[in-house]
């Protein structure tokens, strides 16, 4: 279904789940699990919604790091199973009501070591119990992310298809522009292409700015629907991910991202950008909220359920009229096209 989804329109993604529940208070900075699923699951449940009604086609599977190897260090390795089936349930459930899709979620494992093939099995037996427990719901599509060896990714790849899902998957790169495994990003995106990945795309650690001149150059390489799922953090050419930012001397991820965070209009600056350059998923990771998915939707000229709480600063006694806000919108877009310019020169 993603795959018919995909050919109509652009497909909107949805926003970090794990740091935005961190930052409401139910996940733990550090191990980043999310056994919320099972420990408080009316909150997941409300940021689903939250999404949904931003306007976001998909609803991923808060599973991130549902995996045994995450588990152990909670302690809830025993919980694996409900873990991975309540996520699934509660994005089922809450897209179903919405109409949009559920995206099942695998991600690094940790376990891979690219010299051990002991370890590839592991990992891939890891994906599989993931795989199992969360389709014990219905599952549209299954999206790996953050995953930074052409390997890994290549055993996720292979795990998803062992259970007849679309595959959406997603590689993250630091400093680099090739995987942890040394491979160039072009050809790693080729290879995952060619091993039948249905969707290929680049996710996390990066903001906006410092992903799309990768994603340019990935659409370049590969026919067939690309995805970018960039981090709402700012970032810059020296410090091109999120987690290497900082603030008074130390470093700022993370718990103090608070004044890295993109603003809803550069989100939707984004979202257009993207478009534009034939990006057909576009979505967000760490530091996307509800506020930046439906700035991103409206951008791309669609209503969705919380446009009807959209801004309408006219009515605001002090701000100005609707012409002084259009044109501040056009300024952040011009804005934003000058600085991919200015980044795509840099090698
Ligand atoms: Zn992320």
């Amino acid at each position: 279904m993603i795959l018919e989804w995909l050919k109509k329109d652009v497909v909107l993604g949805d926003g970090g789940m794990i740091f935005e529940l961190e930052r409401r208070g139910y996940v733990r900075a550090g191990p980043y699990t999310p056994e919320v699923v099972v420990e408080d699951p009316q909150v997941v449940r409300q940021l689903h919604i939250d999404f949904a009604r931003a306007g976001a086609d998909v609803i991923q599977a808060c599973a991130y790091y549902a995996h045994e190897e995450k588990l152990k260090d909670i302690g809830m390795q025993g919980a694996l199973a409900e873990i991975n089936q309540a996520a699934t349930r509660l994005a089922r459930e809450v897209a179903d009501e919405y109409g949009i899709l559920v995206a099942g979620n695998l991600c690094n494992t940790w376990v891979y070591d690219p010299e051990d093939p002991a370890t590839h099995a592991e990992t891939r037996r890891q994906f599989d119990e993931q795989i199992e427990y969360q389709g014990v719901e219905r599952t549209d599509f299954y999206i790996a992310e953050t995953i930074e060896y052409l390997g890994e990714a290549k055993i996720a790849l292979e795990a998803i298809q062992a259970a007849g899902q679309p595959a959406m998957i997603t590689l993250g790169f630091k400093y680099q522009d090739k995987t942890l495994d040394g491979v160039g990003l072009e050809e790693a995106f080729k290879d995952l292409k060619d091993a039948g990945a249905d969707i290929v795309g680049i996710n996390c650690f990066r903001d906006p700015d410092m992903m799309l001149p990768l994603a340019a150059r990935l659409r370049k390489a590969v026919p067939g629907y690309v995805a970018t799922q960039p981090v709402a953090y700012h970032c810059s050419a020296d410090r091109p991910y999120f987690q290497a930012q900082e603030i008074h001397g130390d470093p700022a991820f993370p718990l103090e991202l608070d004044p890295f965070m993109l603003t809803r209009r550069e989100m939707a600056a984004y979202a257009l950008e993207a478009k534009k350059m034939g990006i057909e998923y576009i979505g967000a990771c760490c530091g996307a909220g509800p506020h930046h998915i439906r700035a991103m939707a409206e951008a791309l000229g669609r209503t969705v359920p919380n446009s009807r709480y959209s801004p309408q600063l006219e009515l605001h006694p002090i701000i100005g009229s609707e012409e002084h806000i259009k044109e501040k919108d056009q300024r952040i877009l011009a804005e934003q096209r000058g600085k991919s310019r200015r980044t795509k020169k840099k090698p």
